[in-house]
């Protein structure tokens, strides 16, 4: 998500949420669980919680719509306040496996990053 709000130097080496091939990345909307805590409600009334491993109905690469993120910038505070730069070594490494599997990075580039984390 290039205009997202997350800030530092991300799983890739960059800024933002910038790819080394300069798209925009959005791993942790698969990864990660959040509270999409914007307007939206799930069937009983309560905010939407988006699970771990399970792609966000808001990407707009699920919505046929690009990349990045759908709702953007209403996208939910959790969101907002999410970067991967704060993150665990295990789950930058889970990151990066579905950014490979998806086909958002090189086994090249993935290789790059998994060398970030452990070097
Ligand atoms: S994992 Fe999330 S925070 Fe990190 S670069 Fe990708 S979209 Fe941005
Ligand atoms: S609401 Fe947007 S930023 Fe949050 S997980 Fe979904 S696509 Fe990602």
């Amino acid at each position: 998500m290039i205009e997202s709000s997350r800030t530092g130097i991300n799983i890739w080496g960059n800024e933002g949420c910038e790819l080394p091939g300069k798209g925009s990345c959005d791993a942790c909307c698969n990864v990660k669980p959040f509270i999409i805590d914007y307007g939206y409600r799930d069937p009983g009334g309560n905010p939407f919680y988006k699970p771990a491993e399970k792609d966000c109905p808001f990407m707009r690469r699920r919505m046929g719509k690009g990349e990045g993120c759908g709702v953007y910038p209403l996208h939910p505070i959790p969101c907002q306040n999410y970067h991967c730069s704060q993150e665990l070594p295990g789950i930058r490494l889970m990151l990066i496996s579905y950014a490979l599997e998806e086909g958002l990075v090189t086994q090249i580039e993935a290789l790059e990053a998994v060398k970030r984390i452990l070097m």
